[in-house]
């Protein structure tokens, strides 16, 4: 029997993994996927999470695409853009998820790929994972880090799907171009776009420059979605018409996929499980940036994990302390993402992009939350404090 099972080996099961085989215990690491392997991503995160996670600093070549310095941010209408210079790293999944998944491999975790978890039973004193390979693996404790779909929450009752209004559904399409291309399109401070609410759906689009490849995407609040290829198709022109995508765009590989946008779920944990990453809802609402929570929920979860086998005590009651942990870390800033999602989606996004137009701390804000999609948090009380000073302001011509 292993200690651990992690399922999933994306950014939250693999880092997960990673710290739990560091710490002495016998970790069973299980993808449905063979890796290298994708994932549909703009691949875009905090550049804090190297220095964060610094085993990743000696492999950037492996995985880092640029560091993309200044945000650009477009209004609803499209007629008011907002700058802010706050960095991003840009990477490819296909490279950023590998190296995560190999340091798990090298600090002695046992990868199982290629197969699918179908069924998981959680018993008085081991969990059972059923997978499509016939085997059956039994550890002691079992880390949920399945993405959206993720069958474990819905097996131990955590979550049972998602209601379509609590995804985003995405069309992403990584476009290969020449470095030269990129730099004449987007300057060498790699300016990245987001564009709010395009075609007037709840939701964002965005450009990320990369060293060879144009990453562009297209997310709308699933309730909204029916009309996604359309929509994206009508971006991809608007982005052409605009100099901002290749008139040749070679646009072959676009791809659909689902974020959680409603903020994470309540409770993450039950006897003998732990959930972390897209699995538990833990990406800005705003942005649908995850990449860095499910890192940081999957070396919570690993810390919790390890204590509670050492000291034999598996139940939900002695894993709480994960729920405390993130919700600590980051639970805070999803809420208020929360909140700025809606604000960022209401009938008035036009006239809030016109009063941030005119203030230079409210554009610092916007970007930064946006550029820290992973780490970041919106500063909702300076944001609110900033509007009512640049309304008074004009109000009264000071
Ligand atoms: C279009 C799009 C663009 C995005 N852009 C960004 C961005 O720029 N920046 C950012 O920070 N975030 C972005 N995100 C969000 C980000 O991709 C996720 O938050 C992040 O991947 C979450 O990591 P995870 O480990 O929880 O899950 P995942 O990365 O989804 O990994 C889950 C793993 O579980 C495996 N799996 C699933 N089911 C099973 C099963 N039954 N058995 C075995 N294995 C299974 C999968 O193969 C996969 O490897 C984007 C999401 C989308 C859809």
């Amino acid at each position: 029997m292993h200690d651990v099972i992690v399922i999933g080996a994306g950014p939250g099961g693999s880092t997960a993994a990673r710290f739990l085989a560091m710490s002495g215990l016998d970790v069973c690491l299980i993808d449905k996927d063979e890796f290298p392997r994708d994932k549909p991503c703009g691949g875009g995160f905090s550049r804090s999470i190297i220095d964060d996670f610094s085993y990743l600093k000696p492999r950037t070549t492996e995985f880092l695409k640029g560091i993309a310095r200044v945000g650009v941010l477009h209004s609803p209408n499209r007629r008011i853009v907002l700058e802010g210079k706050v960095d991003m790293a840009l990477a490819l999944r296909l490279d950023f998820d590998y190296v995560l998944f190999q340091e798990a491999i090298s600090a002695g975790a046992s990868p199982l790929t290629n197969t699918r978890a179908k069924r998981v039973s959680v018993h008085d004193t081991k969990v059972s994972v059923e997978l499509t390979n016939g085997e059956t693996v039994q550890g002691k404790i079992i880390i949920g880090a399945d993405g959206v779909t993720s069958m474990v929450a819905r097996e131990v009752g955590l979550n049972k799907r998602w209601p379509s209004s609590s995804v985003t559904a995405c069309r992403v399409c990584e476009v290969p171009t020449s470095t030269k291309d990129i730099l004449d399109r987007y300057s060498s401070d790699l300016k990245y776009h987001f564009f709010t609410n395009f075609g007037n759906q709840p939701g964002y689009g965005w450009i990320f420059p990369k060293h060879e490849t144009i990453n562009i995407g297209l997310g709308i609040v699933g309730t909204h979605a029916r009309g996604l290829p359309r929509t994206f198709d009508a971006f991809v022109k608007y982005l052409k018409r605009r100099n901002l995508l290749p008139e040749n765009a070679d646009l072959s590989g676009s791809k659909g996929a689902l974020v959680p946008t409603a903020g994470p779920i309540k409770q993450t944990v039950v006897d003998r499980c732990l959930l972390v990453g897209d699995s538990a809802g833990q990406v800005s609402p705003l942005t649908g940036g995850g990449i860095g929570h499910a890192m940081k929920a999957g070396r919570y979860a690993a810390q919790v994990a390890a204590h509670a086998i050492e000291s034999g005590s598996l139940d939900a009651t002695s894993l709480e302390e994960y729920q405390s942990l993130w919700q600590f870390d980051f639970g805070g800033g999803l809420q208020k993402q929360l909140v700025a999602q809606k604000v960022f989606t209401s009938p008035f996004t036009n006239l809030l992009f016109h009063i941030g137009s005119k203030d230079d701390r409210i554009q610092e804000i916007v970007s930064e939350s946006l550029a820290e999609s992973s780490g970041g948090d919106i500063d909702v009380i300076q944001l609110t404090y900033r509007t009512l000073v640049v309304c008074l302001r004009e109000a009264f011509k000071l």
